[in-house]
């Protein structure tokens, strides 16, 4: 049977400017078929079992040849697979996307096309500019600036006679041609020109001149690609409408596991921080093992369950419903949990938790509860694989412990040259290390060399986090004093948190 292939907008380059129908689709995909310039929170956005194959250039690498694309897509949707191919702005703005779309159909793999907010607009808007106004410019119209030789080259005289705005993609390495084009053909050189650069991203840059002299003023401000140039009147609206590299935010990095990035990148935003994901873990929930199983038998043992982390709580339930487990079976069960946050995932699966310590961090569970148990008490914990055993033996001096692994926290170390691109271009400020094993992950992908950490601030999440940045040679800037994401926010200097 056939699959499907959606060629989808990503949008410009913000995160939130992808259509909900767009995602959607990210979140059905069994392949994810994407072009450099695309969002990376996107693609984590993409299901487990997911094939994501990046076709796009990078400084090395060379993109893959657009027949080779073409067949990919036909191959995997041939398969039957779910594909999406995610590109850049509107997938059919100069984007292929009709090609693609073309080649499929005549090959009978059914097409559908989510359409996308084009750069070409959207990138002039994030710089103060509408591309219309009703003083200036009644219409807009958007070349690429790709072309010189004599057949397919612009057609200047043609252009110089528009009253509307002009806007050139691809034009960047063009821009004189484009400049004097339009002069020669008549066109004021006074005209103003803006030149935007990695719009809507947290590293867009925006260059303002005139058509004789926005050449010298990209060299001189070291604007780079991609960008987007816009010739006309309409510039003059930057003064007043400049909101977004104005109110410019605060980078901070989240290096969690991708699938767990929402609500802390959530958070972030609405205390006015630019959530970066990078992760440098991923979190993964082991196979039902003997003891898991036997527990499950014998869950009338348990007096308590105690959970360390939302992940904890996630796989137990998830591992206990998958193998037979009914809800009713825990009805007699009191729940503790570290944290606010991991009883909020708790509450999520239909129990509220009977003891939440003060402060949020192993010990001072394992202390609270030994005040509420006895001797008969029996407790189940079931939680990482990397946990260490301070808790175990608090708790045991008062009653029997069933400390049982349930997931593994995975290091990922292929985002090393990401890492060290945050490090060193200010795209990130803060970055805050939410558990040890964050610390090992970060640690580990950039190859123990911590060169460029000294641009960012690093932040501890609690103690055990701290000590672990002090034993891999981090010293953290800031300490949060509630351990929690919240504790992270109020220390950054969030507004929003009470
Ligand atoms: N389909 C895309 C355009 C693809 S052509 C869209 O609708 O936006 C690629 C060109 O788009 C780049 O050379 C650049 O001129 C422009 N572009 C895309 N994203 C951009 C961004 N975030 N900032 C500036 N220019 C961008």
């Amino acid at each position: 049977m056939n699959g499907k292939v959606y060629l989808v907008g990503a949008g410009p380059g913000d995160y939130g400017l992808i259509t909900l129908k767009g995602l959607n689709t990210i979140e059905i995909a069994d392949v994810l078929v994407y072009d450099r310039l695309i969002n990376e929170n996107l693609i984590y956005r993409t299901p487990k079992h997911c094939e994501k194959i990046y076709v796009g250039k990078q400084a090395a690498n060379h993109a893959l040849p657009q027949d080779q694309i073409n067949e990919l897509l036909y191959q995997k949707a041939a398969e039957g697979k779910i594909v999406v191919r995610l590109k850049g702005g509107d997938p059919y703005v100069f984007g292929r996307g009709g090609e693609e779309g073309i080649y499929l159909v005549e090959r009978g793999i059914p097409v559908e096309v989510v359409p996308g907010i084009t750069s070409s607009i959207a990138g002039p808007c994030y710089g103060g500019i509408p591309v219309t106004h009703r003083d200036w410019a009644s219409s807009f119209h958007v070349f690429t600036g790709n072309f010189k030789d004599e057949i397919r080259g612009l057609n200047f005289p043609n252009l110089a006679e528009l009253e509307g705005t002009l806007i050139f993609l691809m034009g960047f390495g063009n821009l004189d041609y484009i400049t004097n084009g339009l002069m020669q053909a008549g066109k004021d050189k006074t005209t103003p020109v803006a030149v935007i650069s990695k719009a809507t991203t947290h590293q867009q840059k925006t260059a303002v001149g005139t058509l004789e002299t926005i050449e010298q003023i990209c060299k001189d401000e070291k604007m780079v690609p991609p960008a987007i140039t816009l010739v006309g009147d309409v510039v003059k609206c930057r003064e007043y409408l400049n909101f977004f590299e104005q109110q410019r935010r605060e980078g901070v990095l989240i290096l969690r596991d991708a699938r767990q990035s929402d609500v802390f990148a959530k958070m972030l935003m609405q205390n006015n921080f630019e959530p970066v994901v990078c992760p440098v873990i991923q979190i993964e929930k082991r196979e039902l093992s003997s003891e898991l199983q036997s527990a499950f038998e014998h869950l009338k043992d348990y007096s308590w369950t105690v959970f360390t982390s939302p992940n904890g709580v996630k796989s137990f339930f998830e591992l206990f419903l998958d193998n037979d487990g009914d809800m009713r079976m825990l009805g007699h069960m009191k729940f503790a949990t570290i944290g606010k946050a991991t009883a909020e995932v708790l509450k999520k699966w239909g129990f509220k938790a009977d003891f939440i310590p003060q402060k949020q961090v192993s010990n001072a569970l394992a202390d609270g509860l030994c005040e509420l148990l006895g001797s008969n008490d029996r407790i189940l914990l079931p939680r990482s694989a990397i946990a260490n055993n301070d808790m175990v033996d608090i708790i045991t001096k008062r009653c029997p412990v069933d400390d049982i692994k349930i997931y593994d926290t995975r290091i990922k170390t292929e985002n090393e040259s990401e890492l060290r691109s945050l490090l060193n271009t200010g795209e990130v400020k803060y970055i805050p290390f939410t558990s040890a094993s964050t610390v090992d992950g970060f640690v580990k992908a950039i190859h123990n060399d911590l060169t460029g950490l000294e641009n960012v601030k690093t932040v501890a999440i609690g103690p055990i986090t701290k000590k672990r940045m002090l034993d891999l040679g981090i010293t953290p800037d800031l300490e949060a004093t509630d351990h929690s994401l919240e504790g992270i926010i109020k220390v950054l200097g969030g507004k929003n948190v009470d």
